[in-house]
């Protein structure tokens, strides 16, 4: 019944989520589509907060039978990617596109609100759906839809992703932490600059920031656990402006990616450790800007239990133990409140040209991967519901 219900709500789907293809914002812009999604929710008679955080929505449907409340999130805002597709929904913003599939994920989450606003005389307790805007760009939308009380009362929360890496027809998860926290910093050297060729009346910055480089690089083989997953990397590194002059200052920016909360704070440590004491090796001084960005993403055990019984008994689909993902996602501070699962709904399908990766100038996906993820949204969302009762 709801596989058939669905079934009649897909035309629907496929038309606004390519609407929305064709109308990208970028995070913190989403203006439009916020006011697009308000209009939808509001023809449906469903009770709405805008301006959530931003552009975000908050929507609630009551079930006229007793429940808890569980909170459905999508984020809406698209990348700075100019879109290299042909078809006729490819963005008609110059420079913007939905390149993560955030499209598809707002245009799920109006279908559910479709489904369950039909079903109010069979729906337990609350469903709150949480249109979020700025996913893509740190601090991100989600702590300020929770400031604003986007949790507030809620016992359980879902999110999907549609996933392009996986074929259309499966979904994956895993227990714990599934993507990786994602953090930025940035260290200035200043020495003394001087005349290439009198090397011992200046402090070299580019010979401080070259051991600087080598020496991060034992943080991960040394400091961290092996059986624990962590990246450190320098994308960028700038001193000097010509060959002969000796650099005043050497700047390093670098991001650092891991999965649990000591290993983050153990990294960071260690950064600021070797980035002082080379310094001071080379006698050059050193600022340290360190910037934290969204936290791993942490999946509760009996959450993803209930993810893996109901996607394939509920909602049809090969179900598969992801592997932990370096992509971050600000969902994970939604997870660090409430109890909840992050789940993968394969989108990738070669026969559709969606094969390529996420963040892609020619990204895209099976569209049939909305119906597997609204159904999978709400057959987990009743499934809690009846353990519950
Ligand atoms: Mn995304």
């Amino acid at each position: 019944m709801r596989q058939e219900a669905l079934k009649s709500l897909f035309p629907i789907m496929v038309e606004r989520r390519r609407y929305l293809h064709r109308h990208p914002e970028l995070s913190f812009k989403e203006q439009k589509t916020s006011a697009y999604v308000a209009d939808v929710l509001t023809k449906l008679g469903i009770d709405i907060i805008v301006g959530v955080g931003g552009n975000g929505i908050i929507g609630t449907i009551r079930g006229q039978l007793p429940g808890k409340t569980v909170a459905l999130r999508a984020d809406m805002d698209a990348l700075p990617i100019q879109d290299e597709k042909t078809c006729d929904y490819a963005s008609q913003v110059p420079g913007v596109m939905h390149a993560c599939g955030h499209d598809g994920h707002t245009a799920v989450l109006l279908a559910v609100a479709e489904y369950f606003s039909a079903r109010k005389e069979a729906l337990h307790g609350e469903i709150r759906l949480l249109f979020q805007p700025a996913e893509e760009v740190c601090p991100g939308g989600a702590l300020s839809m929770i400031e604003a009380g986007a949790l507030d009362g809620v016992d359980v929360i879902y999110g999907v992703h549609l996933w392009t890496p996986i074929p259309v027809g499966t979904a994956a998860s895993r227990p714990g932490p599934l993507m990786a926290s994602t953090d930025e910093f940035f260290i200035e050297l200043s020495g003394r600059g001087g005349h290439g060729g009198m090397p011992h009346a200046a402090i070299d910055s580019v010979v401080a920031g070259a051991a600087l480089v080598m020496q991060l690089q034992s943080i991960v083989s040394r400091s961290v656990n092996p059986l624990d997953p962590a990246v450190v990397t320098i994308g960028s590194i700038h001193g000097g402006t010509a060959q002969n002059v000796i650099a005043d200052t050497c700047r390093l920016a670098g991001t650092v990616r891991c999965f649990h909360e000591e290993t983050r704070q153990r990294i960071r440590e260690r950064i600021e450790q070797l980035a002082q004491g080379t310094a001071q090796a080379y006698g050059a001084g050193v600022s340290i800007e360190y910037m934290t960005g969204y936290p791993s993403l942490v999946n509760h055990q009996p959450e993803f239990e209930r993810f893996e019984q109901i996607a394939a008994k509920e909602a049809g689909l090969a179900v598969e133990l992801s592997a932990q993902i370096m992509p971050a996602e600000d969902f994970a501070y939604y997870l660090q409140r409430v109890p909840g699962c992050f789940m993968l709904v394969g989108a990738g399908n070669p026969e559709k040209n969606a094969t390529y990766p996420h963040h892609h100038p020619k990204f895209d996906i099976d569209e049939d991967a909305m119906l597997h993820a609204a159904g999978l949204l709400i057959a987990m969302a009743q499934a809690f519901q009846s353990d519950r009762q």
